[in-house]
């Protein structure tokens, strides 16, 4: 496979080390090392430019859904260029967005009215605190400026954003930027931060902190910030059913907004087409991204209830508008491949297919499970975590340090799989679309690799 202007592997990856400052990376380290690069895809798989296949194991950072260059997103963007490529919706509709937002709220669950679009998760999730506080202001309740959110919590890389994060190793350093939220409890029964050791006995002791936090800071509150179902980065935490049903009943109860991000967790994952819908929550307000647009382009949406909408309206003096916006909100070009990927989820049957996937991949976390450093393994759907320990019995982690997770991934990629881990635990979050001997084949590629790493 060649780039389009024939340059060789090894100038490209000079090059990329010469000019590129890459995401989550020492880059010390990438320098020791030749990256891979990759200049095509197809279906599961990425091609470099040596012609080397690799599943992708992480679904290109969690966004694939229906496989990569598919010929009918292909066709929708290409006739959508040949229309219109951008015009903003500060001042002006754009057809895609409207025909979008409108199929984003008859899929979305029950209540949710408004479409605010912005281009990336992070800044979904902006949108959202901004909106809830905005709300409150609205509603008489300035006070109301305070956020909960979870222990392990991963929003985003924007300051709003991080400072609803609760991972030390991302956030810390950036402490005297955030703003400080209140941290609840995480239910991440494995390392049960209550110390219960039994989720089946505890009665979500977990649930109880998190009320006591809400009657403290009752007053202040403006809205409760969660992944519903499943914390991705803080390392495929996949919370216990009735979890999210508990949050909603204790927001309702205290008057705090709702807000679910389903940046990971949309358009599918789960094996529904939202995280929400398994409890039969309806969240105050809704960020979604990544799936949303198939993987393709950077797309983003803030969803809201008719309630919170309703508040912002008022005369232009009252200064009650939405103080927000980004150049490229509602682009045409990614509202019309998103309208399509919408499409191709019921002419596939993808959410079946996904949730027969999941069955397969449980099956298969269970064959690798028996190793004596998987101390737990956690599925959502078709996400997954395995998280390696030092010793099973004490539940002692690998030190950080000795790169256990990165070590797993780079045996994958000799095996034709990539993967990307978090810490200790290695990532199992493919394109949606991935068929039975595909999964078959990355699954015994990291089966593999962890054996040859954790022994
Ligand atoms: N929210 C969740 C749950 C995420 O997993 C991510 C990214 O991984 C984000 C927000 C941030 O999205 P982005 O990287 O597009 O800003």
């Amino acid at each position: 496979m060649k780039n389009h202007e024939n340059v060789p592997t090894s100038q490209l990856q000079a090059w990329d080390k010469q000019y590129v400052w890459h995401p989550f990376t020492q880059m010390q380290d990438w320098l020791a090392d030749d990256p891979i690069v990759i200049v095509a895809g197809e279906g599961s798989w990425l091609i470099d430019s040596d012609g080397n296949r690799y599943l992708d194991g992480v679904a290109s950072m969690w966004t694939n859904v229906h496989g990569h260059s598919h010929p009918e997103l292909n066709k929708a963007l290409a006739d959508q260029a040949a229309r219109l490529e951008h015009s903003t919706l500060l001042g002006l509709a754009g057809e895609q967005s409207i025909l979008l937002a409108k199929r984003l709220i008859e899929i979305a669950p029950t209540g949710l009215s408004k479409v605010f679009y912005s281009d990336n998760g992070s800044t979904a999730v902006e949108v959202g605190l901004k909106m809830a506080y905005q709300y409150h202001c609205h509603k008489g309740a300035p006070q109301r400026s305070r956020f909960l959110r979870l222990q392990h919590a991963y929003h985003g890389d924007t300051i709003g954003s991080m400072s609803v994060g609760g991972i030390s190793i991302y956030h810390d350093t950036f402490k005297p930027l955030l703003f400080s939220t209140i941290e609840g409890p995480a239910p991440y029964c494995y390392r049960c931060p209550m110390g219960k050791a039994d989720p089946e006995s505890c009665g979500m002791a977990c649930l109880d902190a998190l009320e006591r936090l809400m009657v403290e800071h009752q007053d202040h509150l403006a809205g409760m910030m969660m992944e519903p179902l499943l914390q991705g980065a803080g390392g495929m935490l996949a919370h216990p059913a009735g979890y999210l049903k508990g949050v909603r009943q204790l927001c309702d109860c205290y008057g705090v907004l709702l807000i679910a991000d389903e940046v990971a967790t949309g358009f599918g994952r789960t094996g529904k087409m939202f995280a929400v819908e398994h409890e039969g929550v309806t969240p105050d307000i809704m960020a979604i991204s990544k799936g949303l647009c198939a993987g393709y382009l950077p797309l983003a949406a803030t969803l809201a209830t008719e309630e919170i909408y309703q508040a912002f309206l008022g005369n232009y003096a009252e200064l009650k508008t939405f103080f927000h916006g980004h150049t490229f909100t509602g682009n045409p070009l990614a509202c019309a491949v998103a309208l399509r990927s919408l499409e191709l989820f019921d002419e596939t049957g993808l959410l079946e297919s996904v949730q027969q996937r999941s069955k397969q991949l449980t099956t298969l976390l269970q064959q690798i499970g028996e190793h004596p450093h998987i101390g737990s393994l956690r599925q959502c759907g078709l996400a997954a975590g395995i998280e390696l320990v030092q010793d099973k019995e004490t539940k002692a982690a690998y030190p950080w340090e000795e790169k256990r997770g990165i070590r797993v991934c780079q045996e994958a990629r000799k095996l034709g799989v990539f993967s990307r881990p978090l810490g200790n635990t290695v990532v199992v979050f493919p394109p949606l679309a991935i068929a039975e001997d595909e999964l078959d084949f990355l699954m015994a590629g990291l089966g593999k690799a962890i054996r040859a790493v954790a022994d």
